[in-house]
């Protein structure tokens, strides 16, 4: 699901989505806080903005797939990045990332 094109194969029933991210926390820009995807643009894997932050992210299209499946057309919800911030090497104890996400989706299918 790295483009418009894989989505589709992905979700061949949806004919639209709209997807409006807010990430609070870390390294988020003020004025960039809320981010917008279409089916053409969508990732797996929002990236968190949190520049110390380790396999974080929100994980955008394991929502998707569940909402697909229970052919839900609306989804809002908020969910902590699940990303460590700094390295495994280091000394430290390692702290979970404080990102947050708000998501609100909808879906549009062909066939209904
Ligand atoms: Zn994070």
């Amino acid at each position: 699901m790295e483009s418009g094109k894989t989505f589709s194969i992905a979700f061949p029933n949806v004919s639209e989505l709209h997807v409006t991210i807010k990430e609070i926390g870390i390294g988020v820009k003020p004025n960039k806080s809320a981010k917008k995807f279409s089916h053409d643009t969508i990732t797996k894997t929002i990236k968190c903005s949190n520049p110390a932050c380790h396999n974080g992210g929100l994980k955008i299209a394991r929502i998707l797939w569940q909402m697909d499946s229970n052919r839900s057309t609306a989804f809002e919800g908020s969910v902590k990045c699940t990303g460590l911030e700094g390295t495994p090497q280091a000394k430290r104890k390692r702290l979970s990332c404080i990102n947050s996400y708000h998501y609100k989706i909808s879906i549009k299918y062909k066939d209904a």
